[in-house]
């Protein structure tokens, strides 16, 4: 895999000793992050094209540190997998997710969520367990809860993979591929998934429309999803003209800085109940 090649190529560099050490940093106060309640979950709208309801909404988590400030997933979200600590922060997330959507629920404001889960999280039934466990506490009804998984956790290991999604699709949640079109399956590969939903991976959606290629990726990626009777999500919308465009195209919904970027609980709360979607 050509993830695993870079390994080879590591050359001594005081840029990659520092990476090292603030690594290790993060690495040791990852855990004590977890167990003293400094993650934080921020929230990014999901607009349905069809409707123009904002339907769904996906949980990002964010790191609040002590010193260092609000730290991006992307910064540690590859150590707690590297570390085998995903198995715990997906535990926190979901049950912070979950809190979440209640809140909401009472409130009246009725809204799905998304959980971005890891390949971790599906080499056995651990996750799946607690997460079942949470639906059944709180009566969650079906499809309350969907879960993006990357390509790729399904790739390292497609049997395994197969077999706890179907545990997880026939407990009543949603299957969300993520990513979409940046890993190395097949959309044949993925006709095999228990999935409902494929989100086209960012990267095809930014530059859209000045890019032919990317136009003709997107057009039969929503075709062929139609056609294995998934949905379509596209994320990384970040103007009006390219919401249109994949709206003709028959895309589902949408997700991108154009409708809202991720956002603390009660700011999205604001955002939701002074917006033109409903
Ligand atoms: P993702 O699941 O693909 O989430 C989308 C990322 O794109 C988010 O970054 C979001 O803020 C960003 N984004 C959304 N709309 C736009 C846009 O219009 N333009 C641009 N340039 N970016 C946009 P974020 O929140 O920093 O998360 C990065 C990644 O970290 C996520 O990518 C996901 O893979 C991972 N991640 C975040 N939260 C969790 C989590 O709770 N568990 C796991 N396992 N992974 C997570
Ligand atoms: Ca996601
Ligand atoms: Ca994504
Ligand atoms: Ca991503």
């Amino acid at each position: 895999r050509a993830k695993n090649n870079k390994k080879a190529f590591q050359i001594y560099d005081p840029i990659f000793d520092q990476n090292a050490i603030e690594r290790l940093f993060l690495t040791n106060n990852l855990r004590t992050a977890i167990e003293q309640n400094q993650l934080t979950l921020f929230f990014q709208p999901k607009l349905s094209l069809k409707t123009m309801e904002i339907s769904h909404v996906e949980a990002l988590v964010r790191w609040q540190h002590p010193e260092k400030g609000l730290i991006p997933p992307d910064s540690f979200i590859s150590i707690a997998e590297k570390t085998g600590q995903m198995d715990a922060l997906t535990r926190w997330v979901t049950n912070a997710a979950i809190n979440q959507y209640l809140a909401w629920q009472s409130n009246g404001i009725h809204i799905n969520i998304a959980i971005n889960i890891s390949a971790e999280n599906i080499l056995d039934k651990s996750y799946p367990d607690y997460v079942i466990s949470l639906k059944q506490q709180h009566q969650l009804t079906d499809c309350a809860i969907t879960l993006e998984v990357t390509e790729d956790a399904v790739v390292d290991d497609p049997e395994k993979a197969t077999e706890v999604l179907n545990y997880l699709n026939q407990s009543g949640f949603k299957l969300s591929i993520d990513d979409y079109g940046t890993g190395y399956s097949s959309l044949a590969q993925l006709k095999q998934l228990p999935v409902q939903e494929l989100k086209i991976d960012r990267s095809f959606v930014q530059h859209l429309l000045d890019n032919e290629n990317d136009q003709i990726i997107v057009k039969s990626t929503i075709e062929l999803a139609h056609n294995m009777g998934l949905s379509v999500v596209a994320e990384g919308i970040e103007d009006e003209a390219t919401l249109l465009f994949l709206q003709s195209q028959g895309c589902e919904l949408a997700q991108g800085y154009f409708i809202s970027k991720p956002l603390p609980a009660h700011e999205f709360e604001a955002w939701l109940s002074q917006s033109n979607y409903k």
